[in-house]
């Protein structure tokens, strides 16, 4: 099962469970609501996959390795992270694009087209749920994902609405990735078995939620959802 704890510019963190571990993704809301979203037990965490250093991906990060909880991230994601001190560097692993193992997740990070030093997307696998997509704050999908169980994607703005907004908003929009930037990528993907789309991360000023919702159905024929908190998608 995927649950989303906050999507958007605000935060984002959502957790994975498989196989009866937690595999976290991103940390970027309060320690305290990754908490309660964990209902209070770490026990089944196996570690935290973190995109790049926007606060709003990894708000909570000392937080997180000194619960004990290992990290993922590109070496230039690290780089950008305010560590608050030192004791627990021991929790920083460094992922380049080969696969690794978080408990009995496997991932294979790729790279995305954002304003940070080395973002990643991440391909997640476990027996008991498939393979998920996992990829957000990019203006741009490099590569084609088929058969994918799940895809948890962001759908940031569309074109038709950023026409009459100022330069400056336009820049900002222009890191993350539109409906459009997304549908025509969807179109190259097999989609044959896959079950679930979840929209993430959407603006808050310029997404719209059931349009969205609405035309990634009509391009992909398959269930879609828009992450808010407390959604379960299985
Ligand atoms: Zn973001
Ligand atoms: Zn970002």
């Amino acid at each position: 099962m995927i649950k989303v704890l906050a999507s958007g510019s605000k935060g984002n963190c959502y957790t994975v469970q498989a196989g009866g571990e937690i595999l976290l993704l991103e940390c970027g809301i309060g320690w305290k609501d990754i908490l309660k979203g964990l209902n209070f037990d770490l026990s089944k965490v196996v570690g935290c996959l973190i995109t790049h250093e926007h606060k709003d991906h990894c708000k909570a990060v000392n937080e997180v390795m000194k619960a004990g909880i290992d990290i993922y991230m590109s070496e230039g994601t690290a780089a950008g992270i305010e560590f608050k001190n030192h004791i627990y560097d021991y929790r920083v692993n460094t992922v380049k694009d080969d696969i690794f193992h978080v408990g009995n997740f496997k991932v294979l990070p790729f790279r995305v087209q954002h304003d940070t030093n080395e973002p990643l997307g991440f391909l997640i696998y476990h027996k008991d749920i498939g393979k998920i997509v996992f990829v957000t704050d990019t203006y741009y999908l490099k590569y084609v994902f088929h058969n994918a169980d799940h895809i948890l994607v962001e759908c940031n703005y569309s074109e038709r609405d950023i026409k009459d907004l100022p330069d400056y908003k336009v820049r900002v929009l222009k890191s993350h990735l539109s409906l459009e930037t997304l549908q025509e990528s969807l179109m190259l993907w097999d989609l044959e078995k896959t079950k679930t789309i979840t929209l993430i991360h959407l603006s808050e000023a310029n997404g719209d939620p059931e349009y969205f919702k609405e035309e990634i159905e009509f391009t992909t024929g398959k269930r879609t959802f828009i992450a808010v908190p407390g959604l379960e998608v299985k």
